[in-house]
């Protein structure tokens, strides 16, 4: 089965790493990246939830950045969640930080406001049959899709998951749920 590379600077790529063996599926080889050699047998990557200011200058720092995007370009499948998808985000709100410029939208850092920082409800993605639980933790939302980054899950009127052909991007949380859907769903990319 193919390797699947977390990217491991800070964040809660541990329990992304969880998640994926959750999934039981023989002889998935998961690989923690730091750095671009860490990428050379990876056929898929997820970004987790974190800091996004503190692994952009690292990521940008370790040269992995640059990597990434060279990959991505070759049709490598890249899952962001929550930071993760705000590192790929070409745009950030109000904010002047590193990014991968790999889905083409804007994202609102931490947008469901100060008193919230933490919550879960039900979203339902396109594409699976029923609803997920969305842990939302300081999460940000996708205030703009363009050209090919469709919006495929709302929360209250808001846009909380994008897809832009290989790429993914989800506001919320699935490695801290047991569900699997979605970790399933991604290694189908
Ligand atoms: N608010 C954080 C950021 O902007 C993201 C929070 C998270 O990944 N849970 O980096």
């Amino acid at each position: 089965m193919p390797e699947v590379g977390v990217v491991a600077i800070q964040g809660d790529f541990e329990k992304h790493i969880l998640a994926l063996e959750r999934c039981e599926i023989p002889d998935l080889d998961v690989r923690e990246v730091r750095v671009p050699e860490d990428l050379a047998d990876v056929e898929r990557v997820i970004i987790p939830g974190g800091e996004s200011t503190t692994v952009g200058m690292l990521m940008e720092r370790f040269g992995l950045g640059q990597a990434l995007q060279e990959k991505a370009t070759e049709g490598l499948p890249i899952w962001g969640t929550c930071m993760g998808m705000i590192l790929m985000a070409s745009k950030v709100e109000d904010r002047d930080q590193y990014s991968l410029n790999l889905l083409d939208i804007t994202v609102r850092r931490n947008a469901f406001g100060a008193q919230v920082h933490s919550f879960e409800d039900e979203v339902q993605v396109d594409g699976l049959d029923e609803a997920v639980t969305g842990v939302f933790i300081r999460a940000p939302i996708v205030t703009e899709c363009r050209g090919d980054a469709k919006p495929i899950a709302t929360y209250d009127g808001r846009v909380v998951a994008v897809r832009q052909g290989n790429l993914l991007g989800t506001s919320f949380h699935p490695e801290l749920t047991d569900d699997t859907r979605l970790h399933h769903w991604f290694l189908g990319f």
